[in-house]
């Protein structure tokens, strides 16, 4: 790619890096795809760097002195190092390979949660949590006993944050908190609650799978204490996600999981755990989904995070603007300033399930349910909505099919 950072995206070139998008879902009807919230389509140098790496260096890792162990334990590593640079971590070692963010919350829940909360502690969550941020943590307080409160979430779709000086006067341990949600797009004001928090004696999580794909994500200037999310959701392969964790926090941590690679010593009876990172890396990891989260990273940075960041925010606002003259159409929370590039939403009269299934027989890719945020419809009195999500590759052109593929779902069901 031969863009530099302060031009646009070439949104025409940038598809050309994506085989997936040039299929048709039937004949002569080409995919949009219109649900990268769920997970991305991946560019050929991202499945280029995995195939090679299976041609090529395929061996298990830090074990072994011949030749392919020690090239694949070097991309491994060097991928790690591309990830820590991204999201701007002081250490590499700060960066934690684990499945995806889901499992990155749940080793923070149950390594630290576990060694560091006691019966009638608070966690602070907020009400617009994926379920990813809210059930690891009713697991740890059924099991010690905790209390969880929640910032609420206004009608506007913005976290009500006049309470949290309430919420924090009870002093929680830990705040855990989506960036973006993947529901109303909001993008939350991570600084504000790191400080508030911060000098209420509160560490905090952040649930980064919406924004790390999508915005500009630097640890160090948010200040904060944990960061979970997924390569899949960021061009990159399934089976692979990151957690950051302050060093010294993951230093103070016992491991998660038990078993080899994890561990310095083993005795019959007992264990001294690994250094960081592979403290927390127990067995044999994804060593080509590693290189391929990589490869991911290095064509974000490439393209330039404020880059993608402009280019959702045009397409969403135009979205935005189109999908309020449907007649019947409700699209859920804030404005396009306050939000990423997802638009959920409900047509008077019609399912969700039945919104994209229409839409998928025009070729249009959306996603119908709750979006593994039940609490958060529940609150806005909705089984499910119809959520239409945007990434680098999407286009203008999608969205005028995405508002033509809705006329005809108005027209089939009058
Ligand atoms: N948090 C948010 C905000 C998400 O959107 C998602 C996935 O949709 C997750 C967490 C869970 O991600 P994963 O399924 O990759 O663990």
């Amino acid at each position: 790619m031969n863009t530099t950072k302060t031009d646009r995206i070439d949104v025409l070139r940038i598809r050309d890096d994506f085989p997936i998008l040039k299929r048709e879902i039937a004949p002569g009807i080409p995919l949009v795809y219109l649900d990268s919230t769920a997970t991305s389509q991946k560019p050929l140098a991202v499945i280029r760097a995995m195939n090679e790496y299976y041609e090529r260096n395929n061996a298990n890792i830090h074990r072994g002195v011949h030749t392919l162990a020690e090239e694949a334990t070097a991309q491994y590593e060097a991928a790690r190092e591309k990830i820590a640079r991204f999201i701007g971590a002081r250490k590499s070692r700060e960066v934690i390979f684990v499945r995806n963010t889901t499992e990155a919350i749940n080793l923070v829940a149950f390594s630290w949660g576990r060694k560091f909360l006691q019966r009638g502690d608070r966690i602070l969550l907020t009400e617009m949590e994926h379920h990813s941020n809210l059930v690891p943590w009713q697991m740890l307080a059924q099991e010690k006993e905790l209390f969880l409160d929640f910032i609420p979430v206004t009608n506007e779709g913005l976290l009500d944050l006049s309470e949290i000086e309430q919420f924090l006067e009870q002093k929680p341990k830990i705040v855990a908190i989506t960036h973006m949600s993947n529901v109303l797009g909001t993008i939350n004001p991570i600084r504000q609650i790191t400080r508030l928090a911060h000098a209420a004696g509160a560490l905090v999580l952040v649930d980064g799978a919406q924004s790390v794909p999508h915005l500009p994500v630097n640890v160090q200037d948010l200040d904060v204490d944990f960061l979970a999310f997924s390569a899949h959701k960021m061009l990159g392969p399934t089976g692979i996600g990151a957690l950051y964790g302050k060093e010294e926090l993951l230093e103070a941590m016992p491991p998660f999981l038990g078993g080899g690679d994890m561990i310095k010593k083993v005795y019959l009876r007992s264990f001294s755990p690994n250094d960081l990172p592979h403290k927390f890396e127990a067995g044999t990891p994804a060593i080509a989904e590693a290189i391929g989260f990589g490869a991911a990273v290095d064509y974000l940075s490439r393209v330039g995070m404020e880059r993608v960041a402009a280019h959702e925010y045009e397409l969403i606002g135009y979205a935005l603007e189109a999908l309020s003259e449907i007649e019947g159409v409700k699209v859920y929370g804030p404005s396009a300033e306050q939000k990423g590039g997802v638009a959920s939403f409900t047509m008077r009269g019609v399912h969700p399930h039945d919104v994209s299934q229409i839409l998928d027989s025009e070729g249009i890719a959306v996603r119908a349910g709750h979006h593994c945020a039940m609490p958060l419809h529940e609150k806005f009195g909705l089984p499910a909505t119809t959520r239409a999500s945007f990434y680098l590759y999407n286009t203008r052109e999608e969205v005028d099919q995405l508002v033509r593929g809705l006329a005809k779902v108005k027209k089939i069901f009058g």
